[in-house]
């Protein structure tokens, strides 16, 4: 199994779904994780949940200054930031007729501004050491486009740029950036679909079915593991073959 003994991780957005799969999966293999959730209280009683080196810290990635506290914060208290994990994003569907301004605002704040700012943050903490790993949430949506989805779509293609384009600047400072790109998880951020959708969706994938949360965080976990030590600038797609 992969060994993170000795590593420090934060993932943003770890109170539940993906991120707390990851948490988990993170905290398995030995590393000392933070998660970070926007109700402080409530991060903290899911990280007592958590078998291993747990805790956690309010954060709302939409505040940049917040942000760059809490990194800085985690890298100091533990003496180190090896790993960060950008989780945290919002899905709203709405066809392209039904796009609002604030709903481009929301999606555009959170998934990309909240993903700029926390590989920034990183990035900063992990410079001296000239060591990192560093993955951002893209999505399948953000490659292949989907209807109904345009703002959402968007901002995970852009997400996905976020890895491409810090993976560039960052690899003479031995950090990483890569990203995962799910296809439809079972999350809360799921539930919504109707009984037709999943099944269209489920017809489209050629494994016969929807991917787990603990899927996506085993893959985030090999990206941010030594096992991936020559791996950078990657949107990895765990979806099933799903095809749009
Ligand atoms: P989820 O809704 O269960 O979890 C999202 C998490 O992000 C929650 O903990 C939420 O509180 C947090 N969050 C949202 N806005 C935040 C903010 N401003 N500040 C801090 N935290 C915030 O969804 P999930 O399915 O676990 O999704 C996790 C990530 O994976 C998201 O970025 C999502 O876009 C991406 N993703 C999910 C799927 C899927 O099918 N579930 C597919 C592709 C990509």
């Amino acid at each position: 199994m992969t060994d993170l003994t000795g590593k420090v991780a934060l993932v943003t957005g770890g109170t539940r779904g993906i991120g707390l799969a990851t948490v988990r999966a993170l905290a398995e293999a030995g590393a000392t994780v933070v998660l970070t959730g926007r109700d402080e209280s409530a991060a903290k009683e899911t990280a007592a949940s958590v078998e291993g080196n747990v805790s956690a810290v309010g954060l709302d990635v939409t505040d940049a200054k917040a942000v760059s506290t809490v990194v800085r914060g985690v890298a100091k208290e533990h003496g180190q930031l090896d790993i960060v994990v950008a989780n945290a994003g919002i899905l709203e569907d709405a066809l392209l007729g039904m796009i609002r301004e604030d709903l481009v605002d929301r999606m555009m704040s959170t998934n990309v501004g909240g993903t700029i700012h926390t590989v920034q943050a990183a990035a900063r903490a992990m410079m001296r050491k000239k060591t990192g790993a560093i993955v951002v949430l893209a999505s399948i949506v953000g490659e292949q486009g989907s209807a109904g989805q345009v703002a959402y779509a968007a901002s995970k293609a852009a997400v996905g740029n976020v890895a491409k384009s810090a993976a560039k600047e960052l690899g003479r400072y031995g950090i990483r950036v890569n990203g995962v790109a799910p296809g439809v998880i079972e999350t809360a951020m799921t539930e919504h679909l109707g009984e037709d959708i999943i099944a269209g969706r489920v017809e489209d994938t050629p494994l016969g079915r929807l991917g787990k949360a603990e899927e996506v965080a085993k893959a985030i976990r090999f990206l941010v593991s030594d096992e991936a030590s020559f791996v950078t600038g990657q949107i990895l797609g765990v979806d099933g073959g799903l095809v749009l």
